[in-house]
């Protein structure tokens, strides 16, 4: 069997812009979504050929608000897609906003062959979706996933922010709460993060008028304590789902998988080489190869294997790593296992819910120490 190899498709459209969001995206009109449409087809087609290349395991429509393109042109990317080449099991996501899409247009895209619907829920609290500039209603969000369901979308997520103004843990959990009774079989939840420039960062500078560390801290594990005792598995530090439904697609990220992506602002890891299609204009352009246009990414590979392992539930096997940075990687993560913040796999450590809120100092200190 092939290695796996995703495809990431950017959509760069949004019906407004949301008050916490630097993503890349804008209104767009009929023409500009036809024509952007266009230029990512000419791009899928231009993939083949490639060296390497092999039919995609997963395809991913993010953005932006990939369902603001409508089902027509989505379906036509999809089969761009294929025409390149798709695993007979391939797993389909397609991100949506609430309210973007009726149950006909889901039907549509469930028989065009999409399988995987992620929805950008944010929160069931009509207030917090109002202060974080949102369009939907709590009731949207019910409607979309059970519309999904009768579409007859099996896996279908949800979206949840922590962090939010105001936001104490009976609330996070009343979301949560809301989120399960659904039936959705994966949910995300990420912490609201201030983007420089944004209408929010300007409303709470240096986060002030935001909940504190612990605080927030205190709502993640109640949220990660109730979605596992609901039976959805943390299968990395945002997300959980039941068992068979974690996403394939963006697991490829957290493993140092392959994947390609088209669009602005969208990565690729493909033949050894990280590269990106900057923001803005210049995607739509003509080209002669398929990543005319890229700009390199530079990484250090050990350090990012290391960082993105420890995010997972499967943690980091320590003999994937030079042999200084598993020593460094092995005292670090028996010292915080410890005090349970870590615990030892067959192959190397996890991090357990209380470790992932300090990830990013056992990181350094493994990074730091293993340079020493
Ligand atoms: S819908 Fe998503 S991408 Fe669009 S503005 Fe809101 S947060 Fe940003």
């Amino acid at each position: 069997m092939s290695e796996p190899l995703g495809l990431y498709l950017h959509v760069p459209f949004c019906r407004a812009k949301c008050r916490y969001c630097d993503f890349f995206s804008a209104p767009g009109d009929e023409a500009a979504q036809e024509a952007y449409t266009g230029a990512l087809i000419r791009r899928i087609r231009a993939l083949r050929g490639l060296a390497g290349l092999r039919p995609f395991s997963s395809v991913y429509f993010g953005g932006g608000t990939p369902t603001v393109l409508g089902r027509a042109r989505l379906v036509r990317l999809l089969d761009a897609a294929a025409d390149v080449g798709l695993a007979p099991d391939a797993e389909v996501s397609v991100e949506a906003n609430p309210a973007t899409v009726d149950r006909a247009g889901l039907a549509a895209l469930r028989r065009a062959g999409f399988n995987r619907l992620s929805v950008g829920a944010q929160s069931f609290d009509p207030g917090e979706l109002a202060l974080l500039g949102r369009l939907h209603g709590p009731d949207d969000v019910r409607r979309t996933v059970s519309d999904a369901f009768a579409a007859g979308f099996e896996n279908v997520s949800l979206d949840l922010m922590l962090g939010l103004p105001g936001q104490t843990v009976p609330r996070v959990l009343s979301s949560v709460r809301a989120a399960l009774e659904t039936g959705v079989s994966h949910l995300s939840a990420y912490c609201l993060k201030l983007e420089p420039g944004t209408p929010m960062a300007r409303d709470y500078p240096d986060g002030r008028g935001l909940p504190d560390g612990d605080e927030t801290a205190d709502a993640y594990l109640a949220a990660a304590a109730a979605l596992s005792g609901a039976g959805l598995e943390q299968y990395e530090i945002s997300n959980f789902a039941r068992p068979g439904r974690a996403c394939r697609h963006n697991l490829l990220y957290w493993t140092l998988g392959e994947y390609v992506g088209l669009g602005p602002s969208a990565h690729s890891d493909f033949g050894g080489r990280r590269f990106y299609f900057p923001r803005g204009a210049g995607f739509s352009a003509p080209f002669s190869s398929v990543f005319d246009g890229t700009l390199p990414e530079e990484t250090d590979r050990e350090e990012e294997r290391v960082m993105l392992s420890l995010r997972t539930a499967a943690g980091l096997d320590l003999s994937s790593l030079a042999p200084e940075t598993a020593r460094a990687a092995a005292e670090v993560l028996s010292a915080v296992a410890a005090r349970g913040l870590a615990a030892p796999t067959e192959t190397g450590f996890r991090l357990t819910p209380e470790g992932f809120l300090v990830s990013n100092q056992i990181i350094s200190e493994i990074l730091l120490k293993g340079m020493s």
